[in-house]
Parts: structure tokens; sequence; C-alpha cells
């Protein structure tokens, strides 16, 4: 039982009392977890299977998905497993346990995103599965995740920063009608992941507080290395993605973008560092993933896609 309000130290595998509340933060969110349920086998494949092998996709098109969905394979079992190994291992506030319970159950959806994927599309395990092993930017940026593992990576860079420049690909070819599919279920994964990176922001600013001694200077200026290493990663995977630029896209966008992207991460958990590009190149994309937009745009749409199974969104 969780006396103290502290979110680490209380006993490991002891009963977790929920009530009464001392991080209704956490509690809230797994409301709004719950509130954004879905599940890939709703979504209808159809359409993507029909482009996938009537040739309505180019080549460079398809090996960007393959790419994303590489990264995603690896990096989705990554979270998964920081999360029971390490997260809910060390955090032992219940209120953060119920929510990490429920972003496990998530990070498995995302799981089968690409499992439905590779399905419909008759992909092969080497391309995607076995990505961390042959395509060397998927395998640098792995790498780097199992190398760092802890909670502030894991949620501002792989989770906060990582992901996005897959969502972005992934959501330009959807912008076009391509695999609108695909597109829905990164839409749905998107959601997921803004709700995760507001609960490991929460969690980091708390442990700040609660734990000063921790959070030195030294550990800062680590995490802002970690950053610029994810920054660099990605300038390499991008290429590799996108060798040509294609969909309105080009891999010295994601340059910016990731630094962008960076800014507000560090900017959120209250670290001064800034990247010198501060624009996001891809104004289309803002209002899906800035962050406050997010929050509104769940808020605005809740009730919509409640339990409902179907995105009818306008962005
Ligand atoms: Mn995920
Ligand atoms: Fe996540």
């Amino acid at each position: 039982m969780s006396k103290s309000g502290l979110l680490l130290g209380e006993e490991i595998a002891g009963v977790n009392q929920i009530l009464p509340h001392k991080h209704q933060f956490a509690w809230d969110l797994f409301l709004k977890g719950v509130a954004n349920n879905w599940s890939p086998s709703e979504i209808n494949m159809g359409d993507d299977i029909d482009q996938w092998k009537n040739g309505s996709l180019s080549k460079d098109e398809k090996l960007l998905v393959k790419r994303c969905l590489g990264f995603f394979a690896g990096s989705e079992s990554l979270v998964g497993n920081n999360l029971l190994l390490t997260v809910a291992r060390w955090v032992t506030d219940p209120e953060c346990r119920q929510y990490v319970l429920r972003q496990a159950y998530e990070e498995s959806l995302h799981n089968w995103t690409v499992v439905t994927c590779c399905d419909s599309f008759g992909l092969k395990v080497s391309e995607v599965y076995e990505a961390y092993l042959n395509i060397p930017s998927i395998k640098a940026k792995d790498d780097f995740l199992m190398e760092i593992r802890n909670l502030v990576s894991y949620y501002i860079v792989c989770e906060g920063t990582f992901f996005f420049s897959g969502f972005a690909m992934l959501l330009a070819l959807g912008r076009q009608n391509k695999l609108p599919g695909l597109s829905d279920q990164i839409r749905y994964t998107l959601r997921d992941e803004s709700l995760h990176i507001q609960f490991g922001t929460y969690l980091i600013n708390t442990l700040k507080e609660q734990y000063p001694s921790v959070w030195t200077k030294k550990f800062e200026e680590e995490t802002v290395e970690h950053v610029k290493k994810a920054v660099e990663l990605e300038i390499a995977y991008a290429h590799d993605v996108l060798p040509r630029g294609i969909l309105g896209l080009n891999a010295d966008m994601f340059v910016d973008y990731m630094q962008y992207i960076g800014n507000r991460r560090l900017e959120g958990i209250g670290i001064d560092f800034r990247f010198e590009s501060d624009e996001n190149p891809f104004p289309w994309l803002s209002e899906v993933v800035d962050t406050g937009a997010m929050t509104n745009f769940f808020e605005r749409k809740v009730k919509d896609y409640q339990n409902s199974g179907v995105l009818d969104d306008d962005f």
C-alpha cells in the first residue's frame, strides 16, 4: 500500500491501494486511455490490400511503409518490455501502476497493428521483424534504446521523439488517400502515444519534485545528450526511408521536425536546452501531433469515438 504519496519505494509486490487518490492525474489519464478503446481488427484493410497489390503504390512508397513498420516492430516491443521490466518494477504508486497496466495493453495493440499489416500486405519477416538486425539505421536506433534504457529516455526519446517521424511519414500517405486503413491505425496509435507522453511527462516532473537528489545537473546533461543523439540517428534513418523526396516529404525535413519535437519534449520536463530549428515543417500535422492541440482534440472528440471503433475525424 502506498501511504506516502511517493511514486517509488513502496513494497514492490504488495497490495496497491488506489483510493484515496494521491496521483489523480494518472487516474484521469487511465480513464482517457480507456475511452479511446480500439483494436486493429476493427479497421478495414480492404482498400489497403487492393492498393498494395494492384500497383497503385510506388516502389518508394512501399519502401517507406516497410521501413516505418520495421522500426515500429522493434521499438513498440522495446517500449512494452521497458514498461514491464523497469517502469512497473520501480514505480510503485497505485494510480501510476494502474495507468501502466493500461499502457502495456495499448502497446500490445500497437504490436498487433504491425502484425496486421504484415498479414495484409504479405510482407517478409526479414524486412519488418528483422529490420532491427538487417537495416543499419533501424538497428542503430534500437541499439541506442537498449543502451539508454531508463524511464526518461523511453518516454521522451522513443515514444516522444522517434515515433513521431514514423507517424508523419505514414500519415503523409493517408493524406493522399493511400493506405487509408493503415492511416487509421496510426491515428489511433498516435492518440495512445500522446497520452503515454503526457503520463511520462507527469511522471518525470513528479519524480523531479520528489527525488531532487536524482535530478542532478549531470543527469539533465545526459538527457540532453540522449535527445541530441536521437536526432542524429533520425537523420540517417530518414535517408533510408526517403532516399528520394515523395509525398511532399524529404529527409531534411525530418531533421527540422525532430529538433522541433525534441524542443517540445525538453520543454515539457523543464530542461532549458533548445535545438536551433524550432519550426514544424509539417503544419498539416500540427493539429494531430502538437501535445496541446491533442488534448483539445481528445476532449472534443471523446464522445464520438468512445468504444465506437470508428474514426470520423477531420484532420
Ligand atoms: Mn506504442
Ligand atoms: Fe507508447
